[in-house]
């Protein structure tokens, strides 16, 4: 099973040239193979495949036109892939899965610098470190997360990739199923929530991470950012700011959002591991109306920041992998409603109920006593 992770890494300013250069060539590779392709149909030409294009770069047209050169002053294996790509969009475009295919622009392209392994010391990766191809070491910022060769993980390929001027690896990794064995402990019921984000039957509980101190700056932040923006705008229109200056502060932008976005999946995968690692023998969790909570004026901001989507989705592939059943419990059980004790409902709860009281005697917090009857629920999906 191949499996793929993604980290941020830290290159040098060398490496950095280097990978700017070989997504650059793989960009004009892409859009070149397109364009000569529309040529070839608008002269009533067959199609050309990527495997026949890159032989006719090689052989033909780059020895014709040594101006064109530098296409090979890059990792040949990235400019192939590029290709390959493009020549899948047409594909895609030829059975009707998709419209013709597009020209990646400069400002806003996804094209990633591929890579292989080749040979034995391709693509060796370290706690901190990892070689790619014609880059060399190169650093990563979060030290672990890559599963090492050193403890028999061989990364198959992977890819670089820049956003918002932060670079990142992304590689795909061989991962024997299953890996996960021993002893399950009793199950486990989530209440998540908008005030504490996940509340776990076994007492722990994950706080909301955006009403952190950290978070809570970055916000004013991205504030302060936008209003400057806008003022950028203005001056713009008056002719007192400039196009470049704009840009600039839109980079800035970009940059705040993606540190708070990166805090926020950080915490994601850090309470998934941490829940996953007690071994339960199943995770029982509520069928969450996102989209009906999003429709709530009042709400939408504060569900969307918590990615709720996302964390089911990791979760399910963090159950899968360690054999854990994710238990789905349909969005109508009444988990908060529920004393967990006496088992009666209790119909007039209102959402700033913090403290159950039954009138059988049992008090509890409101999220536990819904955490709990989450891992008691009898009538459930499991999660396929
Ligand atoms: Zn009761």
């Amino acid at each position: 099973m191949l499996k793929s992770f993604k980290t941020e890494i830290n290159p040098t300013e060398e490496q950095k040239h280097k990978i700017n250069k070989t997504i650059g060539t793989c960009r004009y590779i892409y859009n070149f193979y397109i364009a000569h392709n529309k040529e070839l149909h608008d002269k009533g030409e067959k199609f050309m495949s990527g495997k026949a294009f890159s032989v006719w770069l090689n052989n033909e047209y780059i020895p014709n036109n040594p101006d064109k050169i530098w296409i090979r002053e890059v990792y040949s294996k990235a400019v192939k892939h590029s290709m390959e790509d493009a020549c899948t969009a047409f594909t895609r475009f030829f059975k009707h899965q998709s419209g013709f295919p597009r020209f990646k622009k400069k400002s806003r392209s996804d094209v990633k610098m591929y890579f292989v392994k080749n040979n034995p010391r391709d693509c060796c990766c370290e706690r901190h470190r990892m070689n790619i191809p014609t880059l060399g070491w190169v650093r990563f910022k979060e030290k672990g997360y890559v599963p090492t060769t050193k403890d028999g993980w061989i990364i198959r390929s992977g890819t670089v990739s820049i956003k918002a001027g932060r670079y990142y690896v992304s590689a795909l990794v061989d991962v024997p199923e299953h890996k996960f064995t021993g002893n399950f402990t009793e199950g486990i019921g989530i209440d998540l929530g908008i005030k504490d984000f996940a509340i776990v039957s076994n007492g722990r509980t994950y706080k909301n991470i955006n009403k952190s101190a950290k978070i809570k700056k970055l916000e004013k932040q991205l504030r302060r950012g936008q209003r400057c923006l806008s003022r950028k705008y203005e001056n713009f229109k008056k002719g007192e700011s400039t196009q470049r200056n704009i840009q600039k502060q839109k980079l800035k932008i970009q940059k705040i959002h993606q540190r708070i976005n990166n805090i926020r999946t950080d915490y994601i995968n850090k309470t998934i591991a941490e829940i996953v690692k007690t071994k339960p023998s199943y995770i029982t969790i509520e069928d969450l109306n996102v989209r009906g909570m999003m429709k709530n004026r009042h709400l939408s901001k504060a569900v969307a920041s918590q990615k709720f989507y996302e964390f089911k989705a990791k979760l399910k592939i963090k159950c899968d992998d360690n054999g854990i059943k994710l238990r789905i419990v349909d969005r109508f059980y009444p988990s908060s409603k529920l004393c967990h004790c006496c088992g009666s409902i209790k119909t007039d709860l209102k959402l700033s109920d913090r403290i159950y009281k039954c009138d059988c005697g049992y008090v509890e917090d409101r999220d536990f006593n819904a955490s709990l009857n989450l891992r008691d629920a009898t009538t459930y999906e499991i999660a396929l």
